[in-house]
């Protein structure tokens, strides 16, 4: 018999972790850890847990009283909101200055990081692509665009151009980048393929039905590495774009397994 199949779905000894965000259907976690957690013979569930923004700071609070809840990860548009209710952040959380996942420690303190940017970079690294010395160009600076910037610079990308459709936005990130990772050339600047051997649409464009590029890029080298995060089955305009000049494109689901291999051991290893 396997260790899943030994497993009650659920009862009384069951531990919760669950997810939480605004709006909450769309979310593959629950799934995704559940199943971990059963194929590691552990009687645990991940469920999402809905919570209103007027409703945020008492639910939060409600949460991490259960004594049975021993986890949360977190998704729009509460990953920065969070951080008030953990008492440690990890380093990729504090330079990101946002949070997807906290775990309670045994001395019950809780304490969070931020998984998604290195998700990317593990993606990446898996399918035998180099981020050191790439220049990269990224699209979109908001909650992933923050985590994956950051990410890609430790990892050691020699350049970075950041480009929103809020030029503040791309601004403030590209001197965040430039003040934590002095050895990485940060810039905002307009969304262009030329110059650049790394090309990533962190912006949510290509989730609806509908949408055309994040943006006019222009002709792509064919040792360009495309990443779009937008989760979705069949190809964004973007990845089309991307492939149409032979190059290597990732979608969002690329980065969804390293980051949740990486998210269970965080909340596998309470200190
Ligand atoms: P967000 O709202 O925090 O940020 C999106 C940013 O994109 C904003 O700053 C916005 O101004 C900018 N933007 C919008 N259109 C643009 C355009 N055409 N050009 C340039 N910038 C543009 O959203 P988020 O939380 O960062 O999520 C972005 C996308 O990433 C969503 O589609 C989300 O589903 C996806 N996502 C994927 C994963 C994954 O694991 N694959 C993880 C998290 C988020």
């Amino acid at each position: 018999m396997s260790a899943a199949s030994a497993l009650p779905i659920v009862d009384g000894a069951t531990r919760l972790f669950g997810i939480i965000g605004d709006p909450i259907a769309q979310v593959g976690s629950p799934r995704l850890y559940t199943e971990r957690f059963r194929a590691a013979g552990r009687n645990a569930i991940l469920v999402p847990f809905h919570i209103l923004p007027d409703r945020f700071e008492e639910t939060v609070r409600g949460l991490k009283a259960l004594a049975n809840l021993d986890g949360l990860v977190i998704t729009v548009p509460y990953k920065a909101r969070i951080l008030p209710f953990v008492d440690r952040l990890l380093a990729m959380g504090e330079k990101v200055g946002a949070i997807n996942v906290m775990r309670r420690d045994r001395d019950g303190r809780w304490t969070g990081d931020m998984f998604d940017g290195r998700g990317l970079v593990e993606a990446v690294r898996r399918a035998g692509h180099k981020l050191a010395g790439r220049r990269v160009m990224l699209i979109g600076a908001g909650g992933v665009g923050s985590a994956i910037a950051v990410a890609v610079s430790e990892a050691g990308a020699a350049s970075i151009t950041i480009a929103d459709t809020q030029p503040a936005r791309a601004a403030a990130l590209a001197e965040r980048v430039a003040r934590l990772f002095p050895a990485c050339r940060a810039s905002s600047g307009a969304p262009t393929a030329e110059g650049h051997d790394m090309v990533i649409n962190a912006s949510p464009v290509g989730m609806a039905a509908g949408d055309g590029m994040p943006a006019a890029l222009g002709p792509l080298e064919p040792s360009t590495v495309a990443f779009d995060v937008v989760v979705k089955t069949e190809p964004t305009a973007f990845i089309r774009h991307a492939r149409s000049f032979g190059c290597r494109a990732f979608s969002g689901y690329a980065m969804m397994e390293p980051q949740v291999d990486e998210a269970i051991a965080f909340l596998d290893g309470p200190t």
